[in-house]
């Protein structure tokens, strides 16, 4: 163990060049928490709202909710992993771009030596938000039909195979040719590139006129208003996320008028919030790629150091699939 590590920080918000690469000193676990050396860390769109003040942060702060690695201490009262365990977690606090870190060991999961350290640092914090969002927002079941919008990025290509996986028809957009394929290859069963294509008008053709079940949309400004036009009678739209800018307040008239529509607004972290219910929702994350019905497609890796250009090329749409960053 060493007494200090790597760690990502912000001073500032704004850019990719408010990133600084610095020893930290790491400390030893309180009460209810561990220290672990990472392998592996995930890199989320989340993290670009944090870097660029979208969601707020006390400054300096670091920066990534995901991460692989070993156990290399644990506080008084942690039952559920020991010295050595390997472990993953998607959590609160940011901070997890670093070699090692002290922190609340409730969202900490052992991982299963069947998945890599790699996989598990890119997996955690999409896939238990596909987790949520396919079985604790809405009731949705075999038959159901869903629009999700970037279905080729890192929620999005397990939101494909998890879908197929439970028998629900899968309409996805994405921003290229290329990117819709991958969605394809992955369990969509319609894309649509929504750079070419109105989306509404060809979510309506394909469901003859009647319109989706649920809307999962974490584009935000620029498909939102489509995307509640693509929703049948009282359906679902689930906004959960801003990758091209936040969402306007929302007349709730509005959603009388196109047809009693529902609308919510999840986070993860709410979700996860409890100890046993994040340990369920990882439970079976892990035991839906164990079966083979989700593979988890890393479709870039980065040195930490190269953290700076990592989020350059998620916020260019160039990344698909997850994102790791390799320590
Ligand atoms: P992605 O890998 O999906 O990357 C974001 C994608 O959004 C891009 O690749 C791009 O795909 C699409 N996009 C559309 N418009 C823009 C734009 N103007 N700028 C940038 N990207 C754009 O990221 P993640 O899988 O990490 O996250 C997907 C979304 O889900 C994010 O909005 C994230 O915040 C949200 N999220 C929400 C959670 C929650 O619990 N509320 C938890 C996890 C994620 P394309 O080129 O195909 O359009």
């Amino acid at each position: 163990m060493t007494d200090t590590a790597r760690t990502v920080i912000i001073r500032d918000t704004g850019g990719p060049d408010v990133f600084q690469i610095e020893d930290r000193p790491v400390g030893d676990p309180d009460r209810g928490e561990v220290r672990i050396a990472h392998k592996a860390c995930g890199l989320n769109y989340i993290d670009v709202y944090h870097r660029s003040g979208v969601y707020p942060l006390d400054l300096p702060h670091g920066i990534g909710m995901e991460a692989s690695g070993v156990i290399e201490a644990v506080g008084e009262g942690v039952t559920h992993l020991k010295v050595g365990d390997r472990a993953a977690y998607a959590s609160n606090p940011p901070g997890a771009y670093c070699a090692a870190r002290v922190m609340p060991a409730a969202q900490v999961c052992p991982l299963p030596d069947a998945i890599s350290f790699e996989e598990g640092a890119a997996m955690m914090l999409q896939g238990m938000t596909v987790e949520y969002l396919f079985h604790r927002t809405v009731p949705l079941k075999a038959g159901d039909t869903v629009l999700m919008h970037a279905a080729a990025g890192g929620v999005g290509l397990i939101a494909c195979q998890w879908a197929k996986s439970e028998g629900i028809t899968l309409i996805g957009t994405a921003g290229s040719d290329a990117k819709c394929q991958l969605a394809l290859d992955h369990g969509a069963t319609h894309m649509i590139n929504y750079e070419d294509e109105d989306f509404v008008g060809r979510v309506r053709e394909l469901t003859n006129g009647r319109g989706v079940d649920v809307v999962m949309d974490a584009v935000g400004k620029d498909t939102f208003e489509g995307s509640l036009d693509c929703l049948r009678p009282v359906g679902m739209m689930i906004s959960f996320g801003n990758a091209s800018g936040v969402v306007p307040p929302v007349d709730l008239g509005m959603l009388g008028k196109k047809g009693s529509l529902q609308i919510t607004r999840p986070t993860l972290f709410s979700h996860i919030a409890d100890h046993v219910v994040c340990q369920e929702m990882a439970q079976h994350l892990f035991d839906k790629v164990a079966s083979g019905a989700v593979t988890i497609n890393i479709g870039q890796s980065y040195p930490l150091d190269k953290v700076a250009e990592a989020h350059r090329d998620l916020e260019a749409r160039k990344t698909t699939g997850s994102t790791i960053l390799t320590l």
